[in-house]
């Protein structure tokens, strides 16, 4: 499939030699997936390309090609030919300042992208930023590598929450079936993926999911990490990553929010859903965005009253209101 905004990508790129990707702040999945395959990628066409990211890879995802050689700053030095931007609403969500100074090619799938860039692709049907990509690559000409290859299923296989989530279509299933002929092995990519705990993290599980409330319709999980719970069961923040999809395994539940203090008053707030469940508007009245079944916040106040806050919202995109016990 092409589209004039993938030539006009596919152009850019031949015509420069130089290039920086980033991704957003606390990189996922897609995000490191799309970064490292696109840079496999650009390698094999005799390219440079740097992969420059705010924060590092959660640890799981150190075991794939690449990703211990990703540089964690907050800023470019360099002017590069051309920044490629993948996965960003809008250039900011990168965390790294400078790379505006490059040419900007901006790749992404999440509804509400701005547009920023000299050249963009947006496409809110792709499952994964990782899909895009896989049509970038077959557009350029470059054959799928296994270090490709298996990047675009990392960023597919975490970004459709292991297949569960409501915006994967044939195409996804096309690609997976394609990079599998090319070398990726689905049972290594998962278990390093979702078999790399240590036990610091799964005591970390226990006493969020100890603690967890429901709402009084039953529909909705709200779960909550300060540090101080951190810091007793021996985890840390980057280990609650998936922590958030286990409440969701509740036949009952429909929706999970989870509170994460950063500091103080602030929370860093993280939504799932299931089927129509719109949670990614809900995030984006408090000035986030995401997905219908995945988004995510950062807000400020009293933590009752913000879980107050929020329960009412997530209940009434759920429709649930109306059933609430008296
Ligand atoms: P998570 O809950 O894993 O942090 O984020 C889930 C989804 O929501 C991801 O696709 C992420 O890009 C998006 N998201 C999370 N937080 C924010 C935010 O503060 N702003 C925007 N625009 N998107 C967010
Ligand atoms: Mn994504």
């Amino acid at each position: 499939m092409t589209t004039p905004e993938l030539d006009q990508i596919v152009h850019a790129i031949r015509a420069r030699r130089r290039f920086v990707l980033s991704s957003h702040t606390r990189p996922d999945g897609d995000s490191i997936g799309s970064q490292l395959a696109m840079a496999y990628a650009l390698r094999a066409m005799g390219k440079e390309a740097d992969v420059v990211n705010a924060d590092p890879a959660p640890s799981p995802l150190m075991q794939f090609p690449g990703v211990a050689e990703i540089r964690i700053a907050p800023a470019v030095e360099d002017a590069y030919d051309a920044a490629i931007i993948m996965e960003c609403g809008d250039l900011a969500r990168t965390g790294v300042a400078g790379l505006d100074r490059s040419f900007v090619i901006n790749i992404d799938h999440h509804p509400g992208n701005t547009g920023y860039g000299q050249v963009r692709w947006f496409d809110p049907t792709a499952s994964a930023c990782g899909e895009m990509v896989f049509e970038l690559v077959r557009a350029l000409g470059v054959p799928l590598s296994p270090e490709v290859a298996t990047h675009i299923y990392l960023a597919i296989l975490t970004d459709t929450g292991s297949f569960h989530y409501s915006n994967i279509t044939p195409r996804t299933f096309d690609i997976c079936k394609t990079v599998l002929e090319a070398g990726v092995d689905p049972v290594l990519v998962a278990r390093n993926v979702y078999d790399s705990n240590n036990m610091g993290r799964l005591k970390l599980f226990g006493s969020v999911l100890s603690a967890m409330q429901i709402d009084p319709t039953g529909r909705v999980a709200i779960v909550y990490l300060d540090h101080e719970m951190a810091r007793a069961a021996g985890g840390t923040y980057e280990d609650t990553e998936g922590l958030i999809n286990l409440p969701l395994t509740v036949k009952e539940i429909l929706a999970v929010v989870f509170f994460k203090q950063v500091e103080g008053d602030e929370y860093r707030v993280s939504m799932r859903s299931k089927g129509d469940i719109d949670i990614g508007a809900v995030a984006k009245e408090f000035g986030g965005g995401g997905h219908k079944n995945a988004a995510g916040c950062t807000v400020t106040g009293a933590i009752d009253a913000l879980q107050k806050i929020f329960i009412e919202k997530i209940e009434t995109a759920i429709g649930v209101n109306d059933v609430r016990p008296a």
